[in-house]
Order: structure tokens, then sequence, then C-alpha cells
């Protein structure tokens, strides 16, 4: 029998061998973290300045809260490091512009809050304890969307979840951080996926690996064998089948409408990171600090899966991976398919930074665009069923209108198109500028 597939993608080279069979490695502590306010889809923190005088040469410890807000669509952020607050303002931001943000000098003794303790047995914590505990970690999807993690635990009453899907898929090349997770903290995974079960009442658990990571699949089929009502599920590899909607299509046959969230078909799906930051919160205490990236391409002259301190300077990673070699073209953070180009490396890792790439011209190609020829591949790679070709012409003409009627704001940006077009144009550069003004004039 086939198996089930989602309708377009693309199958790009994949080049995660450079780090797929790396061992993850802790990397020693930065000698200094920027942590900006704004880490995630939502609210921006505001620090907390009068509560608990976060200020300039202010002694902090790690795990200590830097910054929140009241609003539902928010986390907080903590201190990754304990040390001397020795600047807060505008710094760079992977987001390409310049965020607020608590510099934090280290003083190498990694002192904790002495808060940071287990929150006792799963069968004890109530819904509301065990939402209260993720959104106080500050936990968002650590896939790269950054979407509060509590929020989804907490659908609204009329909307009941059945199934938890767990998402190990790492669809983007060059990626492993991803597997490396499922391969040296399958246990806590296991255990974050029943911590959410519990919260959302589902009576369902998948584990979604993609089937170009056979031995991460093997694993968690092992470890989950006795379990009732938790499976592994092996995924097609194709590009973008970590999207929640392909994933949800693929693993369970539901399909999301236009413009709705999976929790309107009753599923949650969460990032294998997130899962075992929800464990480390519940069994430790922790909050979210640190997380695994990958650092590869052919640029890095030494690739490596590592878990870094949240806010360590990319620069200060790169140096620790031995440099980048003079031939790199382009410096990425996140995938090569939806991760942003960096003008600077002097920009923190936040939450949401999966891989750091250093680019050579071994791996991109850069040619100038030319006019289209009407081919229509970028209609069939599309994974939403959306005109690109159309939709990215509307923009670029500053026919906004157009754009959205085309349904623009049902891209959500996987870069089939761009990468598909023979004539290399930057169709989702112009649906993404298209996009933001379709929301610019909504907001009005
Ligand atoms: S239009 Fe958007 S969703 Fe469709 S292929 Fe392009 S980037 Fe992906
Ligand atoms: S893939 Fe490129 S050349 Fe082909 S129709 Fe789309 S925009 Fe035009």
């Amino acid at each position: 029998m086939a198996e089930p597939s989602f309708k377009g993608g693309v199958h790009p080279a994949y080049n995660k061998e450079a780090t797929s069979t790396l061992a993850i490695v802790k990397m020693p502590l930065p000698q200094k973290v920027v942590v900006p306010m704004q880490q995630h889809i939502g609210a921006p923190c505001e620090l907390l300045a009068d509560v608990e005088k976060i200020e300039k040469g202010f002694e902090v410890k790690a795990g200590q809260k830097l910054g929140d807000n009241k609003g539902f669509v928010s986390a907080p952020v903590h201190a990754p490091i304990s040390g001397t607050v020795v600047d807060i303002g505008p710094y760079n931001h992977p987001l390409g512009m310049k965020i607020n943000a608590v510099t934090i000098e280290s003083d190498g003794r990694d002192e904790w809050m002495d808060n940071t303790k287990p929150a006792g047995s799963l069968d004890d914590l109530s819904v509301d304890e065990i939402r209260k505990i993720v959104r106080e970690a500050g936990i968002v999807g650590l896939g790269g969307a950054t979407f509060p993690a509590h929020v989804k635990l907490s659908p609204p009453e009329d909307k009941p979840i059945d199934i938890v899907i767990i998402n190990g898929a790492e669809c983007e090349p060059y990626l492993t951080a991803d597997h490396r997770v499922m391969l040296e903290k399958a246990e806590e995974i296991i255990f974050g996926l029943r911590v959410m079960m519990k919260a959302l009442g589902a009576s369902e658990g998948i584990i979604g690996v993609e089937n170009n990571k056979p031995d991460a699949y093997k694993l968690m089929e092992r470890l989950v064998a006795e379990e009732e009502n938790i499976s592994a599920f092996s995924l097609p590899t194709k590009y973008p089948q970590g999207a929640e909607k392909m994933l949800i299509y693929v693993a369970t046959g539901r399909v999301v409408p236009a413009g709705a969230l999976p929790m309107e078909v009753g599923v949650v799906n969460h990032n294998v990171g997130t899962a075992v930051a929800i464990t480390q919160a519940i069994r430790e205490g922790k909050p979210l600090v640190e997380r695994v990236l990958t650092v590869t391409g052919s640029g890095i002259n030494q690739p490596a899966n590592l878990l870094v301190r949240l806010g360590t300077l990319v620069s200060e990673v790169l140096e620790y991976c031995g440099g980048i070699s003079e031939s790199t073209l382009k410096l990425v953070v996140g995938g090569p398919m939806m991760g942003l180009a960096q003008p600077t490396a002097d920009i923190p890792v936040i939450k949401g930074t999966s891989g750091i790439l250093a680019l050579t011209d071994e791996d991109v190609y850069l040619a100038e665009s030319s006019p289209c020829i009407r081919c229509a591949k970028c209609v069939s790679s599309c994974p939403m069923n959306l005109m690109p070709t159309s939709i990215a012409q509307a923009a670029e003409h500053g026919n906004y209108k157009r754009a959205e009627e085309l349904y623009a704001l049902d891209c959500f940006e996987c870069g089939c198109c761009s990468y598909i077009c023979p004539s290399k144009i930057p169709l989702v550069q112009w649906i993404r500028i298209g996009k933001n003004e379709i929301m610019k004039r909504k907001n009005k």
C-alpha cells in the first residue's frame, strides 16, 4: 500500500550526514548572554524592573525571571546564566531588527535560583498546575514556531482534543538537532507527551518520525511498544512534512481547514524539544534557558549538535565550532528553507534557534532571477494549494487586495515555490511582503 502523503512538497538535498551521527555536546558556559524580551509569538515581555529590580549592575542567578507579560499569548524569559547585568537596551535580533534585551556577564559560577525544584509526581498534578508550570517555565515551540506551549495546552472548552502528536519530522535540510534529541532523550520525550495528554485530556499520543531517521523511529517504536495509547508513526520523507497541517493529515487523516488551528480537528502537536523542556520543567523545575541546535554547512570548520544556553552569541558558537571559512557566502539561523539569512553573527541564540548554517557555494546556488516561464511548478509544489506566482505578482505590483483574495495569508512560507522555480523568482519573499502589508492594513 502506498504511504500516506500530502499534496505538493519538494525533495531538496537533505545534507544531514555531517551531523546526524554526532552526539549532542554541551557547550561551555558563554562569557556573556544577551536575552531579548521577545523570543516567542505573542506579546513581548516587559522587563521586571519594578518587581525584582533587574537593572544595570544587579547580580542575577540562572533561572531568574527577567521579563514577562500578563497577556495570555506570551511566555516569560529567564536568565540563562548567573552573573551581572551589564546592559539593558536594544540589541540585534535574529528577526532582523533591534529588540530590547538584557546583557549578562557570566560570573562563571552557574548559580541557580533556589526555587528550581521538582514539581512532584505527574499523577498528583492538576491540569491547571501543569499549565502554570509550563507557562512559568517560559516554554515555547522549539521547532522554530515559538508559539507559547501553555496556550496550546489550554484549548477552549468547546474544542476537545483527543490526539497529541509529537513532531519528530525535522524535514528542514541540514538540521539534525531533533534527530539527536530523539536518540538521546527519548524517555523525556515520552514523559513530556504524557504530561501534554494529561493536560489536554487526550486519549491518544503519536510520535511522528520521518523515515530518513530509522534509528530514532525504531527506538521510539520499542519504547512505546507496551503503551496502550501511544504509538510511533513513520512519516514519508518530504519537505515540509513537519508543518503542522501536513503532519496532522499524514498521521491522522484529518484535514485542518484553511485559516483554522489544529484544535479544530481535535489535535495538538508539539516538537520533540518542547516535550523535553516540559519534562525538565516538571521533573527539575527548570525554566527554558538552553536548547539543542545544529551548527553545520560547508563553511563550518567543526559541525556539531550543541546544547547551548539561550542568549549565547552566534559569534561565540561559531568560534567554539572552529570558526567559519572565508568562502562562506551566507549565514542562516534556522534551516535553509524557512530560516533567515543574517548580516551579522552578533546576534543571540533564542528559543526558536534550531540551527546555525554557514553556507558556501557548495550549499547554495546564487543566480539572478529571470521572467516567469509559466511552468506552474510553483503551483504543483505548494502544499497549501495556492498560486504562488499570482500572489507574488500581486504583491510585487502593490496590489495587496488581490494578494489577499488569492489567500496569501494561508501561505506559511515553507519556501517550496521559491525552491522549485526554474526562473529563481523570490516568490516567498514577495509573498511575505504581501502578507505583512495585508496584516498592517487589517490592524489599522
Ligand atoms: S505559496 Fe507559501 S505555502 Fe505555498 S509553496 Fe510558496 S511558501 Fe509554501
Ligand atoms: S515556478 Fe517560477 S517560472 Fe514556473 S510558473 Fe512558478 S513563478 Fe513562473
